[in-house]
């Protein structure tokens, strides 16, 4: 019903009023349209008054808000224009400075009071005078009491103390998830100190930069293993199990403005960058959570975070500022997939926040989140199937949006099924602005950079006032000067008031979560040997998920193998920045002005891939046979050889869980811990079979059973 090369019109008329013919009076009404054959036909008619402007619109299409926008927006170009003739169009804005300001006030009307003087540690001293004897904390340990868990922290704290004098000094933290890295972090903070979170998974040189770059004065941690990386270093480790039973630290005045954490995200100049987040915007932050999307002391959080990732702060500290209980679980448990599910089927977690990749895993092992549950998703675009899939029982589903750099989440919203995926609304004292290219806050629809401002700026990047003079700017919107942070989404304001994030201005990134500036892998891949030029990207595997692929132009006569570039990069960068894919190129792709063509980079065929360079070492029983089947078939590969292992096929986690659900759906007794201390098909075979065939546990219901909502009834043996 429409016309097949134009959808709107845009006509120019004089009126009838205004035409002459000699000799004749001269009169014309105007023919009432009975219909438009355009989506959008704006008829303008210059009459004796001014200009007339009809507008046509197809309602399935626009609304009468959008077009009377439009209507007003060439007013206000037109004035513009007349006003001064001189100037080029591009300066000209289609709003007037008053509904500019309007939509940023009306946009941003978050006044809320909080406890502006508390530090954390007041907050949390709080809950323990309240909850003494309430569960505050389970691991696979056991569970803590609020009164237990001030107890360890104390202990911990006055040993921090006896090591770190002073106050505003930045320890490390690394400890394996746990209570006893919620104790630690806890009593970092009560020491008067500020936490930098390390996962012992990262490799070695990278945390050790980490410390260096933060100038952490000690690291905590239980063992001289755990914090292996600091091996040779001249770094003192604090452990956590030289703290003495009943020890209490000495009363420290800590400034809300002192920096509560620093969190290292990736840069794209090829080092980390550490986001400085004082007390007072985490406070001002757990405060609007607890409102919206709200927790009280009757929930149960499932944490199942890294630390490194400033997300983990929501779910450590907001049960305990609330009274509510925390449930900690295992790394290894998170991986599995099925652990965790079988941690929720127990049923008394009534909150868990996660990223869209590990909801979309813990629906695959068999989740079914009923009405009740509460789940926050967010880190990345919420695909709106997911959100269909994850609140077809009635469960609570939450979009939630931010950069590290504004405290862990500045935009909330629930989730309405059928509704368009947005991230709602700024949460208490935050401003959200979309910006055009002139720095002035953009019309609704039209698409620009969002920018943050309020309670939940960081301080800054630790030490790099060069990198937060850039992101953090002070832009005067009307007369207020104002701070804020540049996020480099691009988003736009719908009519309703609610903000859509449409995709980056830059080269960063996000895979299962984790957030990778392409610059830093890229900087990191040029300094190789044989390496002329790189370029790193994001792209779709045949089997839908998405992968790093490295490009590489060799230097003359070198042939540097994709093996030897996975290992160099793998001491530096963590397994989630490491290419799965290789492609040698003789020369870059460029745009007409010189720039990388990201877009012109092929498409890593299958001889490409890192894998056919391995052992290619064909299956020969039957069980290596059945496993390499499903290992090819998940990983996209035609062929898989069996003494390869998951870390030189360069497995990433949800590939694990994905095999391992196979395994099970094909009655192989296997599960994920299982292929990590098995990590080749020969080995993972050979203990299969060790096994005579009789299930060294009991036999387990396959993935089919999860997905048709069934309970596993039995389960395995405590370990
Ligand atoms: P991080 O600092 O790791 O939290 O990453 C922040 C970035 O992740 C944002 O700037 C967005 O690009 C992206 N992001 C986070 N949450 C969402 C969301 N709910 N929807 C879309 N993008 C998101």
């Amino acid at each position: 019903d429409r016309l097949p090369l134009t959808e709107i019109e845009f006509n120019l008329e004089k009126d009838s009023a205004m035409a002459e013919m000699p000799g004749l009076k001269v009169g014309f009404r105007p023919n009432a349209k009975r219909a438009v054959n355009f989506d959008l036909f704006f008829n303008l008619a210059e009459i004796s008054e001014g200009l007339r402007i009809d507008a046509h619109y197809n309602a399935d299409l626009y609304d009468e808000e959008t077009v009377r926008g439009w209507t007003r927006a060439y007013e206000t170009v037109l004035a513009a224009m007349v006003a001064d003739p001189e100037q080029p169009v591009a300066a000209v804005s289609t709003l007037a400075e008053a509904d500019r300001l309007a939509i940023g006030a009306e946009m941003n009307a978050t006044a809320r009071t909080y406890d502006r003087q508390a530090t954390l540690t007041d907050l949390i001293d709080r809950s323990v005078a309240a909850h003494a004897g309430d569960p505050a904390v389970e691991d696979a340990e056991g569970t803590l009491t609020y009164a237990a868990l001030a107890a360890r922290s104390d202990a911990l704290a006055a040993l921090i103390q006896s090591r770190v004098p002073g106050r505003g000094q930045r320890v490390a933290l690394c400890l394996p998830r746990g209570a006893g890295m919620l104790a630690g972090l806890l009593a970092v903070l009560k020491a008067g100190h500020t936490y930098v979170p390390l996962d012992p998974r990262q490799p070695a040189a990278r945390l050790a930069s980490i410390c260096e770059t933060a100038e952490v004065a000690a690291i905590l941690t239980d063992s001289a293993e755990t914090a292996g990386f600091a091996e040779g270093d001249a770094l003192p480790l604090i452990l956590t199990g030289d703290a003495e039973e009943g020890a209490t630290p000495e009363p420290v005045q800590v400034s809300p403005e002192q920096a509560a954490y620093v969190i290292f995200t990736s840069g794209s100049t090829g080092t980390p960058k550490g986001v400085a987040v004082p007390h007072r915007a985490v406070v001002n932050f757990l405060a609007s959570m607890a409102e919206e999307p709200g927790l009280s002391a009757s929930d149960t959080l499932l944490a199942v975070t890294t630390v490194m990732f400033d997300i983990a702060v929501l779910e450590l500290l907001l049960p305990l500022t609330k009274g509510a209980k925390l449930v900690i679980a295992k790394t290894e448990d998170v991986i599995d997939g099925f652990k965790l599910v079988e941690r929720l089927n127990r049923g008394d977690v009534t909150v868990m926040q996660a990223t869209p990749t590990l909801w979309d895993m813990v629906l695959t092992a068999g989740f079914t989140p009923a009405k009740g549950f509460r789940m926050l998703c967010g880190g990345e675009p919420l695909p709106a199937d997911l959100a269909q899939r994850l609140t077809a029982q009635g469960a609570e589903l939450w979009n939630m949006y931010g950069p590290t750099e504004t405290t862990i989440w500045s935009a909330v919203k629930r989730v309405e099924p059928g509704q368009p995926i947005t991230i709602g609304h700024p949460i208490a004292n935050t401003e959200l602005h979309i910006l055009d290219d002139a720095g002035q806050i953009a019309p609704v629809g039209a698409t620009g950079e969002l920018n943050i401002g309020g309670d939940g700026l960081a301080l800054g990047y630790f030490n790099r006032d060069d990198l937060t003079a850039t992101a953090f700017r002070t832009i005067s919107l009307g007369d207020t000067p104002r701070k804020l942070y540049a996020t480099g989404d691009l988003a736009r304001r719908r009519a309703d008031g609610e903000i859509e994030v449409l995709g980056r201005i830059d080269t960063q990134v996000k895979l299962r979560g984790f957030r990778i500036e392409l610059g830093e892998i890229e900087t990191r891949l040029r300094a190789l040997p044989g390496v002329d030029k790189a370029a790193v990207d994001l792209r779709a595997r045949g089997t839908g998920d998405r992968q790093l692929v490295g490009y590489v132009v060799p230097v003359a006569g070198q042939d540097p193998a994709p093996e030897a570039l996975t290992e160099a990069l793998a001491r530096d960068l963590p397994d989630y920045m490491i290419p799965r894919a290789w492609v040698t190129l003789s020369s870059l792709p460029q745009t007409g002005n010189g720039k990388l063509d990201r877009k012109a980079l092929p498409d890593p065929a299958e001889s490409a891939s890192v894998t056919p360079l391995h052992s290619q070492v064909a299956p020969e029983t039957e069980t290596e046979k059945r496993i390499a089947g499903i290992w090819a078939k998940v990983l996209g590969h035609e062929q898989i050889g069996v003494t390869d292992t998951l870390f030189t096929l360069g497995v990433d986690s949800l590939a694990v869980f994905r095999i391992a659900a196979q395994m099970l759906d094909a009655g192989l007794d296997l599960e994920a811990r299982d292929m990590f201390a098995h990590p080749s098909i020969r080995q993972l075979a050979a203990f299969h079979d060790s096994r005579g065939g009789e299930p060294a546990r009991p036999a387990r219901p396959s993935l089919k059973d999860f997905r048709n909502g069934a309970r596993r009834n039995e389960r395995r043996p405590a370990e």
